[in-house]
């Protein structure tokens, strides 16, 4: 940090508001010891009292500078460091500081009146007084707190149900003395943890490990790699043996995980390998509750935490000496914030690595074009873990023609053949639903009519557990009618898979088989997701049936077929990168079959078996895909040949949207040919929670015109009218 903050008079404060800059504000003498960079602060701005974050020091200027009211916590959330990485970030995706910083930091700091409460305990331990106290029960809870050394009360009360009263009279009698301390919540502390035991690395996974640990023993300095492992290659193990290494050398290491309530397996590993290297681990992730990541975080801003596992907001845990981040599943949609501050995790990893000279390990079985392409050009340093550990093949995929096996029910035979093998040799199962852009829904078998949401333009989910259609972004909700309403038919029926059709369906087909679901609807509880990987770990469920949220990362070693119900849903997407995406959720999933003793099978059931994007996922050929790909992206200079900037204009009033996106892409088509302006044209979701919305796509080879053009968007701005709102996603990943 820079000088004593005694000296100081006036400091740089991102105020919790939209506005693009950092606004000066006087120090008052009073206040003067209190603040720090990073404290949260209460300012006055207009009329009204605003949540700011002291980001700098400043000089006093020649006009006079309102003051600083309050310090709200008594210490800094962040320190200097960490604020020049916040304003960087906030500064490329286009976004407000103070609305930047306020996501960056744990929820219900950005409020005047919201402080989670600071949890006390009371620590207890025996004085140096001798003798007894006369009751029995006394003396017995006298004896254990000697021979514990010293016992916080939390636990007396919750293990030994100890009255506060016996406590109390202890303390009175001069046998026990307390002090009081805060106490943390840790939401992971009842979760069991399998036990580690130490691995021998294979070839592969050594010379990863080795080049890592040479670049940290080395001056700090940043270096991006890419661990680029097939599923099963045993990444994990590399990334321990990596934060082992940064430890080695004093300095801390961050890990972010793509979503830490689907990863439960990988945070256990990680906490009993810690635990016996007595590490101090912290995990972050949305959702903690407000108190537990407040905890977390002051902990990780004292200093005392050594590495912090978390999702995507953790990328901003204000650790100091940072050597190494690690970016596991860098793949995953999960990193890239789809509301607000729009920033992409993996990205501001390599942006916070440069920053802190820090080793940044990017790891996945698919990496992204992009990252795969930067690892070619030599930009990352590629390390790559080509075979399963312990010699297990890769599992076997089939494609199955669903042209051919027409009628045949939600499983196609082979697919149902399969299945009653995997099941009479006591193996499990796990089927791909894709659900995304496919839901169960109404249609009327005599005109073909659906139920479309009257506020989003979607098409309605049908539920037949609840008896009701659904809307799936404005939770809108009806009854299903009898009869059509456009032809008055009484045909009104299921179409679509829904995960609940296919359950029905293989209850149906094998009675005495253990089918669970998982899906959004069976894991908003917190914990049920947690319960149904424990589940399927003690091979309590046969066969498990879900979406996307089954492919990631679990390590299930007795399932030995994958079924993908319906690929063609997702090939056929209207998105430049369904085919990437197709090509990484199918191996993910695959990735999932025949991780034990015995080799797994995988069936893809496609109307479009000729489509390449699975032709390659058939034969795990990542290079091949990557190479026709990318020749295809260069092409129309789509990512990572050139860069994308989406601009969304969102109003009630369809007209005022609609000329707003017209003035507003005009003024931006005025430059250059260095930037290509596509639109205005209505977004994918063209209405969405009642709002009409339509998209600008600006895309440049180069960054730097791309934001010089961006730059117009300032004075634009004065055009969009009120009611009308733009938000600017810049390196987006869905545009819908
Ligand atoms: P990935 O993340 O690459 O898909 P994991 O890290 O989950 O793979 O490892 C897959 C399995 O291989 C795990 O059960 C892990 O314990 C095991 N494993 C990792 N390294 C080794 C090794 N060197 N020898 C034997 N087994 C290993
Ligand atoms: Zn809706």
């Amino acid at each position: 940090m820079t000088s004593s903050p005694e000296k100081k008079q006036a400091a740089e404060i991102a105020v919790v508001a939209p506005l693009d800059k950092i606004l000066s504000y006087a120090i008052p003498a009073a206040l003067a010891t209190q603040v720090q960079v990073g404290s949260r602060v209460r300012v006055p701005l207009g009329r009204r009292q605003v949540v700011g974050y002291i980001m700098n020091w400043a000089e006093p200027g020649d006009t006079p500078l309102k003051e600083i009211l309050e310090v709200i916590d008594p210490h800094p959330l962040f320190h200097a460091r960490h604020a020049d990485f916040y304003l960087r970030a906030a500064r490329y995706y286009l976004y407000p500081p103070g609305e930047a910083v306020r996501t960056a930091l744990p929820a219900g700091l950005s409020a005047l009146d919201s402080k989670p409460a600071v949890l006390h305990d009371r620590l207890y331990r025996a004085t140096t007084s001798a003798g007894d106290p006369r009751g029995v029960r006394q003396r017995e809870l006298l004896q254990f707190i000697r021979a514990a050394g010293q016992v916080g009360l939390s636990q007396l009360r919750q293990q030994f149900a100890v009255p506060y009263a016996a406590l109390q009279r202890l303390v009175e009698l001069g046998f026990l003395e307390f002090v009081e301390v805060e106490r943390c919540r840790d939401p992971f502390a009842e979760m069991a943890v399998d036990v580690h035991h130490a691995l021998e690395l294979n070839p592969a996974q050594q010379q990863a490990v080795n080049h890592v640990t040479r670049l940290l023993n080395a001056p700090p300095a940043f270096h991006p790699c890419l661990l680029h492992g097939v599923t099963g290659s045993g990444k994990t193990e590399v990334y321990l043996r990596a934060i082992a290494a940064a430890l080695e050398q004093g300095r801390k290491a961050l890990v972010l995980v793509p979503e830490i309530a689907l990863t439960p397996q990988l945070v256990g590993r990680f906490r009993s390998w810690f635990r016996d290297h007595g590490v101090h681990l912290a995990v972050l992730h949305s959702g903690l509750s407000d108190g537990e990541r407040y905890d977390a975080w002051r902990q990780v801003a004292k200093g005392d935490i050594d590495v912090v596992i978390g999702a995507r907001s953790a990328v901003f845990a204000p650790l100091a000496g940072l050597g190494l981040i690690v970016v596991d599943e860098e793949h995953d949609g999960s990193y890239k914030q789809s509301e607000g501050f729009r920033y992409n995790a993996r990205d501001l990893a390599l942006m916070r690595g440069q920053m802190d000279e820090a080793v940044v390990l990017l790891g996945s079985a698919t990496p992204v074009l992009t990252t795969y392409q930067r690892a070619m050009d030599g930009q990352l340093a590629y390390l790559p873990l080509p075979e399963r550990t312990a010699e297990r093949p890769l599992p076997g995929v089939e494609l199955v023609d669903l042209a051919q096996h027409d009628g045949e029910g939600l499983l196609s035979e082979p697919l149902q053949v399969a299945l009653g093998a995997t099941l009479q040799a006591g193996e499990q199962a796990l089927l791909l639903l894709n659900r995304r852009g496919y839901a169960p829904f109404l249609l009327c078998h005599d005109c073909g009519a659906t139920l479309r949401c009257p506020n989003c333009d979607i098409t309605l989910t049908y539920s037949q557990v609840q008896r009701s259609l659904r809307c799936h972004y404005c939770d809108f909700r009806q009854r299903p009618p009898e009869s059509c309403a456009r032809c008055s038919g009484a045909r009104m029926l299921p179409e679509g898979m829904g995960t609940e059709r296919l359950e029905e369906e293989i209850r149906h087909k094998f009675p005495g088989a253990r089918v669970a679901r998982m899906d959004r609807d069976t894991t908003s509880r917190k914990g049920s997701h947690h319960r149904l990987v424990t589940q399927m770990a003690a091979r309590e469920i046969d066969v498990l049936i879900g979406t996307q949220m089954i492919a990631k990362g679990h390590d299930f070693p007795a399932v030995t077929l994958v079924g993908v119900l319906n690929a063609d849903t997702a090939l056929n997407l209207p998105d430049f990168r369904s085919a990437e995406r197709v090509f990484s959720l199918l191996s993910q999933v695959a990735g999932r079959a025949g991780r034990g003793d015995r080799s797994g099978r995988v069936l893809i059931q496609t109307y479009a078996v000729d489509n390449y994007a699975l032709a390659f996922v058939a034969r795990h050929d990542y290079q091949g895909f990557a190479a026709l790909e990318l020749a295809q992206r260069q092409a129309l200079d789509y990512p990572p040949f050139g860069h994308l900037v989406n601009l969304v204009l969102s109003g009630n009033d369809e007209t005022k949207v609609c000329n707003a996106a017209n003035r507003l892409s005009a003024g931006l088509m005025a430059g250059p040919p260095d930037v290509e302006v596509l639109g205005p044209a209505p977004c994918l979701l063209a209405r969405l929670r009642n709002k009409h919305r339509m998209q600008i796509l600006l895309k440049g080879r180069q960054r730097e015109p791309l934001r010089r053009r961006l730059a117009q968007l300032t004075p634009l701005r004065m055009h969009i009218p009120a009611g009308v709102v733009l938000t600017v996603d810049v390196d987006p990943v869905d545009m819908f």
